[in-house]
């Protein structure tokens, strides 16, 4: 059994997407992918509803941009015979679904804290609820698993934490599975206790993968993304950056403190 997570970057074009199809149609054993939402959404979900917030009703263009986006990669990767499957999905979401929670935070101003919160977090899980359709609608006898079921937060003195039943949620949900390729969200997660919709934080995905990984006694979790590893400093913008063969968990921590959202 293997874990795959593939990040906004990976699955962010039509052509990204199908490297990701090659690798997940190349595995030689039971794979579960992980997925977040297509490159740059989870940041435009957030900008819209501050957008709908300040009365600014231009989320309306970036949401047609959005559903065009997502039509635009449906007619790139998902065979024929599923596309009309799959964009029934993105249209019930970004024409019926996410209008009407915009609408609720354009028309009430006067919301309290809490119920504005709970707008967002289910606004901005749409983004992975969305790519992972494409990705599983994309590979032929896809397994789709809602990560929200079984990938639950509980807040403790005002901090989320990882609910303790987690663990055994996750094996509950594979257990059994026989099939080749399961596709799931990262970052999107639920409370334990009401139900509400909770994430793991920004770049949450990852986090997904580990705690799948982890549960399930993984032989091993790989996080692909748009460069080749870990490099001393972002290769996109040192071009003097080197690669770090190898790497423990001290060095991994100061990079992090140092800002390197790769890790
Ligand atoms: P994903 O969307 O796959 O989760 P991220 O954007 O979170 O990917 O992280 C990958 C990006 O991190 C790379 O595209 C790279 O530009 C950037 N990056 C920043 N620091 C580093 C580093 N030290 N090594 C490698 N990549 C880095
Ligand atoms: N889509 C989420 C984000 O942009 C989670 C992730 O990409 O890991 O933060
Ligand atoms: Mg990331």
């Amino acid at each position: 059994m293997k874990v795959l997570k593939f990040g906004g970057t990976s699955v962010g074009s039509i052509d990204s997407l199908k490297n990701v199809k090659t690798i997940i149609e190349n595995q030689a054993e039971q794979t579960v992918v992980v997925v977040s939402a297509l490159g740059g959404v989870t940041d435009q979900l957030l900008e819209m509803t501050r957008k709908a917030e300040a009365h600014d009703d231009s989320y309306e263009i970036m949401l047609e941009q959005l559903y065009n986006r997502h039509i635009t990669v449906i007619d790139g990767v998902v065979p024929a015979s599923r596309r009309q499957q799959c964009k029934e999905v993105i249209d019930n979401f970004l024409r019926v679904g996410l209008p009407q929670f915009y609408g609720l935070l354009y028309a009430n101003r006067q919301l309290d804290h809490d119920s504005k919160a709970g707008i967002e977090e289910a606004i901005v899980s749409h983004g992975e609820i969305m790519s992972s359709a494409i990705v599983t609608l994309m590979i032929d006898d896809a397994v789709p698993h809602f990560s929200p079921s079984f990938i639950k937060t509980k807040d403790v003195d005002g901090e989320r934490i990882l609910d303790n039943s987690t663990f055994d949620r996750v094996v509950k949900e594979f257990k059994g599975c026989t099939q080749a390729v399961h596709v799931t969200q990262g970052f999107i997660s639920e409370d334990s206790g009401n139900g509400a919709n909770t994430n793991l934080g920004r770049g949450g995905s990852d986090f997904t993968a580990a705690i799948i990984a982890a549960a399930l006694d993984a032989r091993c979790l790989e996080i692909w993304t748009d460069v080749d590893g870990f490099y001393t400093a972002d290769p996109k913008k040192d071009p003097d950056a080197r690669i770090i063969e190898k790497m423990g968990y001290q060095r991994a921590i100061e990079m992090c403190e140092a800002g390197a959202k790769v890790i």
